[in-house]
């Protein structure tokens, strides 16, 4: 049995005093332990105030990116190690976002994995389709190639730490959600990927669902078998949004 992930991707928002009221009321929403994991990712000025904030909750705390480097001249990147430094356990990888306004490619995306899984963090890979590709019928030739990508490039024991993300472009910030049946096969399809790398991994790496959750949609989603939880963007800034959507579990 999989565990589930509720997983708030907060992307380039927040200020100090909002992100201590969002997460004093998220903790104080009684988060409950015995139905999911429960990760926020604020932007990297705010790690270690989300840190000291959930400290004695179970909230975990994780990055948006990592550099591919370890240490040395490299204005403006922040490494794997530092987050683990800090005191983060996650990492959000190849989001779309990073992948077309920063021209982050397959490769790229692999190497931060292995920086990640290297100093200690879990990698939440993001894959997905845009619109056009989806309707071409190119969704799993997409998203297969941007998984083997990086599952190629990882040895057994690593493939079983990654947390893999389905995010449908089409569906990040737009309200429209992939249906839970679509979701489900793009799930199920990218679970045979992993099984063809590692088939023991396959039965246990988490799949997470993100584009427009929502409190109304979550729970149908997360029902689904292949669906281990969700990468929330816009409803993880609001505190009763992630709460109701962590209740849906
Ligand atoms: P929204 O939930 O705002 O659609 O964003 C999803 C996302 O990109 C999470 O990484």
């Amino acid at each position: 049995m999989r565990r589930k992930l509720i997983a708030g991707n907060w992307k380039m928002n927040g200020s100090v005093s909002a992100n201590a009221s969002l997460l004093a009321e998220i903790s104080a929403g009684g988060v409950d332990v015995a139905k999911a994991d429960v990760l926020v990712c604020p932007p990297f000025p705010y790690l270690t105030q989300a840190l000291d904030k959930v400290q004695g909750t179970a909230i975990a705390v994780g990055a948006q990116d990592c550099s591919v480097h370890d240490a040395g001249a490299y204005t403006s990147e922040v490494s794997a190690g530092m987050l683990r430094d800090v005191g983060c356990t996650y990492v959000i990888l190849g989001h779309s976002e990073r992948r077309s306004y920063h021209a982050e490619s397959d490769q790229i995306v692999a190497a931060k994995t292995l920086q990640s899984l290297r100093a200690g963090l879990t990698p939440i890979v993001c894959v997905g389709e845009t619109l056009e590709q989806r309707e071409s019928g190119a969704t799993d030739a997409v998203v297969g190639a941007q998984l083997k990508a990086v599952l190629e490039k990882l040895d057994s024991a690593e493939i079983a730490k990654i947390v893999v993300a389905y995010e449908p472009v089409w569906a990040i910030g737009t309200g429209k959600t992939a249906t839970p049946e679509m979701a489900q096969e793009v799930h199920a399809f990218l679970r045979q990927v992993i099984a063809s790398f590692n088939p023991e991994a396959a039965a246990t790496v988490k799949i997470l669902y993100g584009g427009s959750m929502k409190p109304d949609n979550a729970a149908e989603l997360l029902r689904q078998t292949d669906i281990d939880g969700g990468l929330i963007g816009g409803a993880a800034l609001k505190a009763n949004d992630f709460l109701a959507i962590i209740a849906a579990v």
